[in-house]
Order: C-alpha cells, then sequence, then structure tokens
C-alpha cells in the first residue's frame, strides 16, 4: 500500500513537471520576438544593440569591441584562423523630413521600398519624448476617380499623420526632423503554427542565428577565432561591416541573412527557396559572387550533416559579405541565409525549422573551420 502511494506520488510530480515544461515559454521565441520587436532603422540600431550586447557579452573570449559606427565584435576563441560570422541589426524604416503647416510629416524613406508598401501603414517614430504612434493614410475608396483606384502612389505624395494640427503640436510630441521611424507591426505566431510573422527579419532572423551559434560554439571545441559582428547601417550601403572587418580582419567570412522565399506565385528565376526547406547560400547576387572552395565546403558539410540546403541566386540583393570578401587583401565569403517571405515589408514571416537548422549549420561549419581547412580555401595556386 505504502510503496503504491509512493509511486502515485511520484508519477503525480512527474505528470507536474511535464506540465510545467509545457507551459514554459519558448527561450528561442522569446529572442525572436524582442528582436523583431527592437526599432532599429539604419543610424539608429541602440535597442537592437542593447539586445545584442546582453545577449552576447556574457559569452565572449574577451571584453565585447565596438567600430566607430556602432557594430558590436564579440569573441569566441583566442587563437586559430580569424572567421568573421555578420548579421547586420537595422531593418528598413525611414527619418522625419519636414513637418508641414499642417502638422503632418514627410519622411525620407531608409532602404528598398517599393512605394506600393508605403500606404495604409502604422509606423512608429522614435521621438525625444518616446515613442509616437504614426499612420501613412490612404486615399479615401468614396473621393477618389476611377484612375486613382487602381494606382500606385509615389512615395513623395504620403505623409505621417500623428494626429497633429500645427508644428506647435507635433513639437509638443516630441518630434522633429532626423527622427527615426520604423514600422509597427507586433511579432505574432501564425495561428498555432511554426511559422512567426513579424517586421525586420532582415536581418533579425540573422542576429538571432548568430546568438544562438556563439551560445553553441562556447561550448563546442573548435580551432579557430571566431568573431561574432552585428552590424549596422547594411540596408543603406553596407557601411558598418565595411569598417567592422576593417576591426576583425577577417580570413573568412559568413554573413547570416534573410533569404528570399518563391512560394507564393513568383517567376521561378527570380528566386527559388521556399519557407520550410532549411538554410540556403546565396551562389550570386549583384554585391558578391562567394568563393568557390567556401561553397563547395559549406555544401559538403550540409551533405555528411544531413541538413538540407536551398541553393539561389537573386538579382537586386547585396549582403554584407560583399564588404567582408572586399576587406584587407581580400577574403573568401559567403552568404548563408534563413528564407523570409516578404522581406521589406512590414509583415514577413519565417520558419522555425528554417531558423533551428541554420544554427546547426552554422555550429557544424564553425567546428570544422580550423587553419588547414581555412588555408585550402584560401589557396589559389594552380593545381600541379
Ligand atoms: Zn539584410
Amino acid at each position: 500500500m505504502r510503496s503504491c502511494l509512493l509511486l502515485l506520488a511520484s508519477f503525480a510530480s512527474m505528470f507536474l513537471i511535464a506540465t510545467i515544461e509545457a507551459q514554459r515559454p519558448d527561450p528561442t521565441i522569446g529572442l525572436l520576438q524582442r528582436l523583431a520587436d527592437a526599432p532599429g532603422p539604419p543610424g539608429a540600431e541602440d535597442a537592437v544593440r542593447a539586445i545584442m550586447v546582453a545577449e552576447l557579452k556574457g559569452l565572449s573570449s574577451v571584453p565585447l569591441r565596438y567600430d566607430g559606427m556602432g557594430s558590436v565584435i564579440a569573441q569566441e576563441g583566442t587563437s586559430g584562423p580569424r572567421i568573421m560570422v555578420d548579421a547586420h541589426m537595422d531593418e528598413l524604416g525611414g527619418i522625419v523630413r519636414r513637418v508641414g503647416p499642417n502638422g503632418q510629416l514627410s519622411m525620407q524613406m531608409l532602404g528598398g521600398w517599393l512605394d506600393q508598401a508605403l500606404v495604409d501603414q502604422r509606423w512608429i517614430i522614435l521621438g525625444s519624448k518616446g515613442p509616437v504612434h504614426a499612420v501613412t493614410g490612404i486615399r479615401d475608396i468614396h473621393v477618389v476617380t476611377p484612375a486613382e483606384r487602381t494606382a500606385v502612389f509615389p512615395r513623395e505624395s504620403i505623409f505621417l499623420d500623428i494626429g497633429a494640427r500645427t508644428p506647435a503640436e507635433a513639437a509638443a510630441m516630441g518630434v522633429e526632423p532626423g527622427d527615426p521611424v520604423v514600422p509597427d507591426s507586433p511579432f505574432t505566431v501564425m495561428n498555432g503554427s511554426d511559422n512567426y510573422l513579424g517586421k525586420a527579419w532582415d536581418d533579425r532572423i540573422g542576429c538571432a542565428v548568430l546568438i544562438e551559434a556563439m551560445r553553441r560554439m562556447a561550448k563546442t571545441p573548435h580551432a579557430s577565432q571566431i568573431f561574432f559582428v552585428a552590424t549596422t547601417q547594411e540596408e543603406i550601403g553596407l557601411r558598418g561591416a565595411r569598417t567592422a572587418a576593417n576591426v576583425v580582419k577577417p580570413d573568412l567570412g559568413l554573413a547570416l541573412e534573410g533569404g528570399i522565399a518563391n512560394d507564393q506565385g513568383g517567376h521561378a528565376e527570380e528566386t527559388q527557396a521556399h519557407l520550410g526547406g532549411g538554410p540556403g547560400i546565396f551562389l550570386y547576387d549583384s554585391s558578391a559572387i562567394p568563393n568557390r572552395k567556401l561553397v563547395r565546403f559549406v555544401r559538403d558539410t550540409a551533405k555528411t550533416q544531413n541538413i538540407p540546403l536551398q541553393l539561389d541566386l537573386v538579382q537586386g540583393y547585396g549582403d554584407d559579405s560583399a564588404e567582408m570578401q572586399e576587406s584587407g587583401t581580400g577574403a573568401p565569403t559567403l552568404n548563408i541565409v534563413t528564407p523570409v517571405r516578404y522581406t521589406h515589408a512590414h509583415n514577413g514571416i519565417v520558419n522555425r525549422g528554417d531558423f533551428d537548422k541554420t544554427v546547426d549549420l552554422m555550429v557544424a561549419l564553425l567546428t570544422r573551420l580550423d587553419q588547414k581547412t581555412v588555408d585550402a580555401i584560401r589557396d589559389f595556386t594552380p593545381a600541379q
């Protein structure tokens, strides 16, 4: 009887532990949510930088460093080839350009926006008194001409409405020219699925992969010094990666980015990746052609680890690998991506399985990149 009671008690406690485990929030979802929701247009990445510093400083072998443009440089290991792993902190956004006589604001866009993505959207202005809610309105159906019903409105015609009636009211809200503007688009787990909806997956998904890869590499033997670098101002010309690479002086560079999913009706020649298909690598984009030996190394590693790998070529796409590639006397680089649906817009979607597999791929690559492997990838001597 007594042993029966004991057994019952232990079953009950096991059930309790299982229930608590099931209810415990998933820390990875929490990290992705904090990164996606943080406001960080080019040049105003402060909120994202605060998250990156908090996550990376306890993992770094040496104190964190910064370049002169605000990039964060963490380091795992202090000897061996210099591997730079890069993700950019900034997102598409804008800057308040001018406060008009009626209290409306014109906006300078930052990064590659489509004009059609700008109307009827909520935005947050990072004003001097805190966040200010704004909306880019839309012409009212009841008054537009037939031609306007199907027209795309150019960005010059679009204004931020903050509910102010005069410049004085806008000033009282803490808004002035030069204030940063970001999409207002909170993170959501999509209907119990493993797809996550949010803004700024380009490149907060890369920032999250970088953090998780560093967390795992801190406990994994490796024969290199790995610089985990969160850069600034990528969306306006890869600017932070250039200055960060000057600090790191990489022997080899891997950029972590959002890829372009094409499973929603696009043309097959544009891009081939799809959500849920695993990480991808870029064999071409308009900023860089990757090192071919490095491509082979990554493909072989993915194959031996049974990690699915999507191959892509995307025109009209630039990434930080281009700046690492041209730094110093040149370095082999590659752009490694987690697919994103609807980049450069208020609402993007990423897949959790793709994220997890991208981290697995990074850990496998960084574990294998020793001096001999890096030397072989960097060797351009013709075969005898
Ligand atoms: Zn990007």
